[in-house]
């Protein structure tokens, strides 16, 4: 155990996670309200940008905390605020995954202009890439990106586009020749116009987007044009990670609502905890959580240091966590019988919540693709 940090949180780690904790705690009595919303929970951001949390998702050369961005502190702040509310956690996530390609592609003028909004949540960010034909494989991006002038000029449809209708701005993907260019583009921009996205089991803030001939100065291109396919990837390098911290966080809310029942709820003179498949099951989910947390913890940790060459475990930490928290949850609600299936339920939207995880930031099946891969090359 060369560096215990690897296995154990730093105090500063801690005191961060407190600091979510808290505001988790103060969301939680309308959680299940803004769990059910479309459009920006007002409580939530409320508590949210009084508790400066954004900050952790933004370089501190623009207004944000740390210099280089820790997975490992926005995984653990994920974590936490997961643990009471699906809403609460992607307005915090989306801060960061929206602006990752501003803050390492933008010019210095571009970030003075958004980023410190961005970590004070006093603008919104998105970042569009999925189209209506394209999803998984990004590199068929339908959008184009054309230089005109000392303009940019923007044609296409971007698809479940988080935040789409409530963010001042997006980092769009596009095609721009042989390569692939991304570019902001602010939500007021004439010919960008938003329509309501798709409702889900887990409601979500969606927007489609069309943009109709959008042109934007030369200056908020991200990143070099033609080659910024790259921004996207250490977007998802740095941000994959902290996905399985919110799995972990809703993973330990499944369990911790079923021992609460199990303990409580009686059935052949005994609590349910005491009948052996309820309490094995239990036993089986506190170890999913523990080894999601711990693999979270150790790849966010690797994923600090250098978060491309360490993909690899940042992947299989979303892998594990995500699919251990569809695991976990699915024998809550089993261990809480009829009690699990009432809509309105806790478990029951924590059920609904756990499901886009496997799907959204890499497909279970996509980053095991990728993961194959590797080991087909030797890489491991
Ligand atoms: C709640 C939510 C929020 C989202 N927010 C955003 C956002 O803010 N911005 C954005 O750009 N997009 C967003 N998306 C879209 C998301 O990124 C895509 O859903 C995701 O990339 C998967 O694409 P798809 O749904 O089109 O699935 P497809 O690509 O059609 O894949 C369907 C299934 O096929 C399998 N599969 C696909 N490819 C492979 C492969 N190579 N090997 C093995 N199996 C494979 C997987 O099981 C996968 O689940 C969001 C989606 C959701 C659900």
């Amino acid at each position: 155990m060369d560096d215990p940090q690897l296995f154990d949180l730093s105090p500063r780690h801690r005191q961060v996670q407190q600091a979510a904790r808290e505001v988790a705690a103060k969301v939680d009595p309308f959680a299940a309200e803004a769990d059910e919303a479309v459009e920006v929970h007002q409580g939530c951001l409320e508590v949210l940008r009084e508790s400066g949390l954004a900050r952790y998702v933004v370089p501190a050369a623009y207004g944000g905390h740390d210099g280089v961005l820790d997975p490992l502190t926005i995984a653990v702040v994920r974590e936490q605020l997961m643990y009471s509310s699906a809403h609460l956690d992607s307005m915090f996530g989306m801060q960061g995954v929206g602006s990752y390609s501003l803050s390492v592609g933008g010019s210095d003028e571009l970030r003075q202009e958004w980023l410190p909004r961005v970590a004070a949540l006093d603008a919104i960010a998105g970042l569009a890439l999925t189209e209506p034909d394209v999803g998984s494989d990004l590199r068929g991006v339908a959008t184009t990106i054309e230089a005109d002038g000392e303009r940019v000029r923007i044609n296409g449809r971007k698809s479940f586009i988080t935040n789409g209708g409530a963010a001042d701005f997006y980092c769009v993907l596009g095609r721009e020749g042989e390569g692939w260019s991304m570019v902001l583009v602010p939500a007021d921009t004439p010919g960008l116009t938003v329509e309501r996205g798709a409702d889900l089991i887990a409601p979500h803030i969606l927007g489609e987007l069309t943009f109709d001939d959008v042109v934007v100065p030369a200056g908020n291109r991200l990143g070099v044009p033609g080659k910024a396919f790259s921004l996207m990837l250490q977007t998802l390098a740095v941000f994959r990670v902290t996905v399985a911290g919110s799995a972990v966080g809703l993973a330990q809310a499944a369990l911790d609502e079923a021992l609460r029942h199990a303990r409580t709820r009686e059935q052949f003179g005994r609590p349910l905890l005491a009948l052996g498949a309820v309490s094995q099951g239990l036993a089986l989910s506190w170890t999913e959580v523990e080894s999601a947390r711990a693999i979270t913890y150790r790849a966010a940790a690797l994923a600090k240091s250098d978060p491309l060459a360490n993909l690899d475990y940042s992947s299989i930490a979303k892998v594990s966590a995500t699919e251990a928290a569809g695991r976990v949850v699915d024998r809550s609600v089993q261990a809480m019988g009829r009690f699990g299936l009432v809509r309105g339920a806790k478990i029951e939207r924590l059920y609904r919540n756990a499901r886009p995880l496997r799907v959204y930031e890499g497909a279970t099946e996509v980053l095991l693709d990728s993961l194959a891969r590797r080991l087909g090359k030797g890489g491991r």
